[in-house]
């Protein structure tokens, strides 16, 4: 069982991601959990503020460190799928007087542009936690002191800015989701996909055998396993030879697979 913390001014954009297909199934069948947790409830003060002006000027707003260290640490020692909904816009929420300690194996995540890169390896790592909370930044991005002395990782899931870390956090989601054991209902699936050796996948088809006066490659409908299971996998080397061979380097090739890559080099067995 994971559960996710997700901490974000905006809970209602993740309206609909977690209540459709895998994910909604992931939660039902207990694979996992999701608590949304509104960082504006932890800001003190009538108005609950939950950013100011960047020291030095410079424009935008910035998100400071006070709610998001409370709402942390608030949620993350309470018992997973805990969650603080305020009676009243003025309640105060339950915040130990003392920081209290963070637990320890549970990762505090920081969406940001400037993290390492997601990818497939990362989400398989985040696929063994049992608890992972996701802070999801807004503005000009958050006080560097949460960076400091809050989170213990930091996720970017491209080279381009996003307005706010939601998107981001829901697609860290999920990746993780699709990964735990059972949430595809068919565990051939992930193994399979794009990545998961270190290529891109092979080319799919389905019905009907013709479509448009496109056929499919007649393999495919040989029964013969062996050869199939070669053509697939000579086809998912192709697809990342031509699109990405920056995988290569770090694929699990074995001899046979280099030796086709060795006849793409010069120019045969593009047939
Ligand atoms: N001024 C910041 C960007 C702020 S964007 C900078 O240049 O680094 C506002 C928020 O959106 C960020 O705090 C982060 O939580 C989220 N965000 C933006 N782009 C992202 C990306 N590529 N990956 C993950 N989170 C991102």
């Amino acid at each position: 069982m994971l559960h996710f913390d997700l901490f974000t001014l905006f809970p209602g954009m993740f309206a609909g991601v977690f209540t459709d297909s895998i994910l909604k199934r992931a939660q039902e069948s207990g694979l996992m959990s999701v608590s949304l947790h509104n960082i504006r409830h932890y800001a003190s003060g009538r108005h609950h503020v939950t950013d100011d002006t960047p020291y030095a000027g410079g424009g935008g707003m910035v998100m400071k460190p006070g709610p998001i260290y409370r709402a942390v640490e608030t949620v993350l020692s309470h018992p997973a799928g805990w969650s603080w909904l305020p009676d009243q816009p003025a309640d105060e929420p339950p915040v130990a007087e003392e920081p209290p300690a963070l637990p320890a194996g549970v990762p505090i995540i920081l969406l940001s542009p400037q993290g390492r890169r997601f990818d497939q390896d990362a989400a398989g790592a985040l696929a063994c936690k049992q608890r992972i909370a996701l802070i999801c930044g807004r503005y000009e991005g958050v006080d560097e002191r949460v960076r400091t002395g809050l989170v213990s990782d930091e996720i970017s899931i491209g080279d381009y800015v996003l307005s706010g870390g939601e998107l981001a956090a829901a697609v860290i989601v999920d990746a993780v989701t699709r990964l735990l054991p059972g949430a595809l209902g068919c565990d051939v699936g992930a193994a399979e996909d794009s990545f998961a050796s270190g290529l891109l996948e092979y080319p799919q088809y389905t019905r009907p055998p013709v479509y448009r006066g496109w056929g499919i490659p007649e393999i495919l409908t040989s029964g013969d396993h062996a050869r199939v299971g070669r053509w697939r996998r000579e086809q998912a080397l192709l697809r990342t030879w031509q699109r990405r061979p920056d995988l290569l380097a770090a694929a699990r090739l074995s001899q046979a697979d280099r030796d086709f890559l060795a006849r793409l080099e010069t120019g045969m067995g593009q047939d």
